[in-house]
């Protein structure tokens, strides 16, 4: 007989990555009607009466495939989802735990209520079928910085900004495993549609200072060391260093545009679009604030 839903199966497969904790690897690509928007990192926690997952994927059926893959895992229930921030492939999946508690930064909240539909809408015209029935719902409730502890799991929510104007990371105390969201990329080049460079680099030294021993970034392979925020730190440096000095000389977006990237960012996956799409996103501010020097 053949294979039911084979059109589009996400084909998730979650990786053990500590004790209890499992993270399933998206692709570093753009979204594509070939991928369906499976471009992100996901994972959950395993406790012992409850299971916590952290973003939900791009859309109805990743949710969906996610909770069918973890149920393949463990008989435990899903009680907690954390959204990690409000870009559409981390958390337009939430339909498929309307039974959970589902919580995220206030930031998080108002962004997904005035801006949810325009980008779901967005991922409708980019990946197509795979979108069928998602629509994009408001979190259930409030997630608090601090400690929590959720099915025997001592968790640290850390909120910070940066990558948007709330950027939840879920650390957890036993496996000192840091679920970072999309504060590091690794081997991508990073997004910036509602970045703030500055408070973005904050972040990363705060991110440093935590002491993980398994870092799951928002897109790229999962590391064990500090690669992935020193590579995501020297790219935003870079790009905003390099913004700001093409505003001092007076050039135009176009120019700088198509500079070419350093060497060492020739090797991200789709750094070419995202460079491209930064300096639309970033440029016509900082040309403002900037006095060309001629
Ligand atoms: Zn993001």
């Amino acid at each position: 007989m053949a294979v039911a839903h084979a059109a589009n199966d996400y084909r998730l497969g979650a990786q053990a990555v500590a004790d209890g904790v499992y993270v399933f690897s998206g692709r570093n690509e753009h979204f594509t009607r070939d991928n369906g928007g499976n471009i992100v990192n996901t994972g959950f926690i395993v406790g012992t009466d409850a299971v916590i997952v952290i973003d939900t994927g791009p859309s109805l059926q990743y949710g969906e495939q996610q909770r069918k893959a973890i149920a393949a895992i463990t008989r435990v229930p899903v009680r907690q989802v954390y959204v990690t921030h409000q870009h559409p492939d981390h958390y337009l999946g939430d339909a498929a735990y309307a039974d959970a508690s589902i919580a995220a930064l206030p930031a998080t909240i108002s962004a997904i209520q005035t801006q949810g539909n325009a980008l779901a809408d967005n991922l409708y015209r980019l990946v197509g079928g795979w979108m069928a029935g998602t629509q994009s719902q408001s979190p259930t409730s409030t997630a608090t910085p601090g400690v929590v502890e959720i099915g025997g799991r001592k968790l640290r929510l850390i909120g910070t900004a940066g990558h948007t104007a709330g950027d939840l990371m879920v650390y957890d105390e036993a496996s000192r495993t840091l679920f970072a969201g999309d504060l590091v990329f690794h081997d991508r080049a990073p997004t910036t549609p509602n970045a703030d460079l500055l408070q973005w680099l904050n972040a990363l030294d705060q991110i440093r200072q935590i002491d993980f021993k398994v870092l799951v970034p928002g897109h790229g392979a999962v590391v064990r060391d500090a690669s992935a925020i020193e590579q995501t730190r020297d790219y935003l440096q870079w790009l905003s260093t390099s913004l700001h000095t093409a505003a001092e000389q007076g050039r135009d977006m176009v120019e700088v545009m198509n500079q070419p990237l350093p060497e060492r960012f020739q090797k991200l996956a789709v750094h070419d679009e995202e460079y491209r799409r930064s300096v639309s996103h970033l440029y016509p501010a900082i040309e403002l604030t900037t006095l060309p020097r001629r």
